[in-house]
């Protein structure tokens, strides 16, 4: 059940393009909170995607 580092950062990849299930939702969750690089490697992403989203604003 216990997820690794690669893993994780796939599923906080995917979870940028699709809703994570529940229990990669779960998973995920439990790794974060025992895991500071991926925290911060999940941080980054949610921080990149934002600035994309406004970088693309209005354009296509
Ligand atoms: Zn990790």
């Amino acid at each position: 059940m216990k997820l690794s580092c690669r893993a994780a950062s796939r599923l906080i990849s995917a979870g940028m393009d699709r809703p994570l299930t529940v229990a990669e939702h779960l998973k995920l969750r439990m790794h974060l909170l025992l895991c500071g690089n991926c925290r911060q490697f999940s941080r980054q992403l949610d921080l990149l995607r934002q600035a994309a989203r406004r970088a693309g604003d209005g354009a296509d």
